[in-house]
């Protein structure tokens, strides 16, 4: 199979039955004259006698004062266009021991690469479909600002982390992070600000999880962490951790404006627990923890 356009001088083997090692060898058209031909006509070439076909006229003579022996019989030469953008020609050689093609062997040939043609396009045009289905899946999961996944896309994760520590008798747990006072951020400084401080924070959370751990965010200036295999105190330590984390972070802005003094409030609800049934049931009691955090002065970690 060789890649080439109407008018180039040079082509690209791409495969070849006879030296499956070949994957991009550039060849001269010059010496494949029915290459050539099929390219420019757009119609299939056969060449039954390189011996005597006048195609080959000025490339016999090259053969012949380079002491060449060419053991090649009979050329078909097929070119194909893989929708509109890939053009090529499909080579089917028999060597002098063997028949001369026909043109029923043409005809033969065209049947099968038009075939072959059709359903390589036809794999394209599936593998294209699945790649966009793919990006608008991945889409649809993630949250534009800050790259983290939805809410809508961590609900999922929960539900089947609920299921799966009922089913090994494990625990799991939710820590709802909201910055405090985050509305002056923006009212100091500007949306755009805002917007930098909530990137900045959504990295901070991204990096201080471990690889098991799950961050989203909720809407707003709110994040949950999803905390597979996390009892209470687990849960407690972890969510302290990210409070320090926050309170200690460099923002990026800060060096503009000085220090933001940005500081969160994190709500922790664990499960399995009593009246607690659905991932409904587990945001209200982690959003519950939450507000007893402000309450009680924000910048702290309530259960
Ligand atoms: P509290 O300590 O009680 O949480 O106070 P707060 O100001 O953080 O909470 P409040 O709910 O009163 O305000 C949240 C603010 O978050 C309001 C809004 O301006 C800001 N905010 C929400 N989403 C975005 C966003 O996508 N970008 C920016 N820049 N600000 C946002
Ligand atoms: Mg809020
Ligand atoms: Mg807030």
């Amino acid at each position: 199979m060789v890649l080439a356009r109407p008018g180039d001088t040079q082509a690209v083997v791409v495969a070849a039955f006879e030296n499956p090692g070949i994957q991009h060898l550039t060849v001269e058209l010059e010496r494949y004259p029915e290459i050539k031909a099929a390219l420019e006509s757009g119609q299939p070439v056969l060449v039954e006698d390189l011996d005597t076909h006048p195609l080959y006229n000025g490339v016999r003579e090259c053969w012949g004062s380079e002491g060449l022996e060419i053991p090649i019989r009979s050329v078909i030469a097929l070119p194909f266009s893989i929708d509109r953008g890939e053009y090529g020609v499909f080579l089917v050689r028999r060597t002098s021991d063997q028949e001369r093609f026909e043109a029923a062997d043409l005809e033969f040939a065209q049947a099968v690469v038009t075939a072959a043609v059709a359903v390589i396009q036809r794999a394209q045009m599936v593998e294209n479909t699945m790649a966009d289905n793919a990006r608008l899946e991945q889409l649809a999961q993630t949250d534009p600002l800050t790259q983290l996944l939805n809410r809508r896309a961590l609900t999922e994760r929960i539900t089947a982390e609920m299921e799966r520590a009922l089913r090994y008798d494990s625990t799991m747990a939710l820590l709802m992070v909201d910055l405090d006072h985050f509305k002056k951020v923006n009212d100091t400084y500007g949306h755009l600000v805002g917007d930098d401080v909530l990137r900045d924070v959504a990295q901070l959370l991204a990096t201080t999880i471990r690889a098991s751990d799950i961050v989203a965010r909720y809407g707003g200036e709110e994040f949950l962490v999803l905390l597979p295999e996390t009892d209470e105190v687990g849960a407690e330590s972890f969510a302290e951790r990210i409070r320090v984390a926050v309170e200690q972070h460099a923002f990026a802005r800060d060096t503009i404006f000085g220090p933001l003094g940005l500081t969160a409030s994190v709500g922790v609800a664990v499960f399995p627990a009593a009246r607690i049934e659905s991932v409904e049931d587990l945001f209200a009691r982690a959003d519950a923890a939450l507000y007893r955090a402000k309450a009680d002065g924000r910048n702290r970690v309530r259960l």
